[in-house]
């Protein structure tokens, strides 16, 4: 088969262009086609030739799979592959790709931004000096950061970016993460009741899963010895948000910084929005002008990549090896 024979299907996507998707599969003269399917029929009709496709949201169910015999990767925008029915895929002999880290700069980035705000209390005097009022009494106490202690719920890509940045400010970083067995230099691995104990700041890094689901609750507020500041750019249901309203309210901690929430966007009565002590952001911390331009490159370069015969750089269902439509092998 010919290079310039590849046809390529994006099912659906909501950024602006497909430049960069456009160039990646270029390199390989594949032809790319940007269907903005939704539904079975349409997604049938409209991938029917295509060697490969690129996913957002549209669901790729095992009819609409079967139905594509062509078919060899689908690579899918982001970590989530919820949109796609895996076990159909690795049936059918089907690649599953994502991109797990795209953004791993942006959220560490974010993640210290909000140490920092809530430790400095910025956003606070920002609004008391538009509001006209110029008085630093009014945030007063205010603790030094340098010397404190920093605890890390999960420690895997964005937990240790957050370490490293941390470090640069003279606050110790303990970690908890029950599938890791060392931590860089200058940190120091533990359980959980020490995070809860010793830490000043306590953020959160771990994937939301039913292991995690409420790891944060009342009994793990009342361990926090040292009214720590909690900050969660992980996954919101990760804190039983119930167990957080009452631990502010009680004053067992001393603000949060939260970037994602149980319930996205947030009731306009959760009483979190009219806490000076919370600092919030709309789910933003995976983006950047480079992070999105990096994620449409990486992912039709997994598509591409399974058309030159190659393995591409994250399998999602590895189970798929032996069987693969573009046969190649995975390890
Ligand atoms: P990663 O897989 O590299 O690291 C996650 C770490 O959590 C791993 O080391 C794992 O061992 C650990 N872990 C798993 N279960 C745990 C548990 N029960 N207790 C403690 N640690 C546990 O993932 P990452 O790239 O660092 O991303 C972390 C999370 O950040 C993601 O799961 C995602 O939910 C979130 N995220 C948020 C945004 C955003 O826009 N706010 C963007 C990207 C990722």
């Amino acid at each position: 088969m010919g290079l310039s024979s590849y046809q390529v299907v994006i099912t659906d996507c909501d950024h602006g262009s497909i430049e960069e998707e456009k160039e990646e599969l270029g390199r390989i003269g594949a032809e790319l086609i940007l269907a903005q399917a939704r539904g079975e029929e349409a997604l049938i009709r409209s991938c029917q030739e295509a060697d490969g496709l690129i996913n957002q949201y549209a669901l790729l169910t095992r009819r609409v799979l079967e139905n594509l015999p062509r078919c060899k990767v689908v690579a899918r925008y982001g970590v989530g592959v919820d949109s796609i029915d895996l076990k159909a895929a690795t049936d059918l002999g089907i690649i599953v790709a994502n991109v797990p880290d795209y953004c791993i700069d942006e959220v560490a980035s974010h993640t210290v931004a909000m140490i920092l705000t809530l430790a400095r209390k910025t956003a606070f005097f920002d609004r008391k000096v538009k509001s006209n009022q110029w008085d630093f009494r009014q945030g007063v106490p205010i603790d030094r950061i340098q010397g404190k202690t920093l605890g890390l719920i999960g420690c895997g890509r964005i937990g240790f970016e957050v370490a490293k940045r941390i470090s640069a400010f003279g606050v110790k970083v303990l970690a908890f993460d029950p599938y890791i067995q060392k931590v860089a230099e200058g940190m120091e691995l533990t359980d959980l009741e020490t995070i809860l104990k010793k830490s000043n700041f306590i953020s959160i890094h771990c994937p939301l899963n039913e292991s995690t689901r409420h790891l944060i609750d009342e009994k793990e507020f009342q361990k926090m010895e040292r009214k720590p500041f909690l900050i969660n750019t992980s996954r919101g249901p990760i804190v039983s948000e119930k167990a957080l309203i009452k631990a502010l309210e009680e004053g067992r901690i001393s603000g949060a910084g939260l970037d994602v929430l149980e319930t996205e966007p947030p009731d306009s009565r959760n009483p979190m929005l009219k806490m000076e002590n919370v600092i919030f952001s709309p789910h933003v911390g995976f983006y950047s002008v480079e992070s999105i331009s990096e994620l449409k490159r990486r992912t039709a370069k997994n598509v591409a990549d399974v058309l030159m015969g190659k393995q591409p750089r994250y399998v999602v269902n590895r189970e798929v090896t032996g069987k693969t439509r573009a046969s190649i092998s995975i390890d």
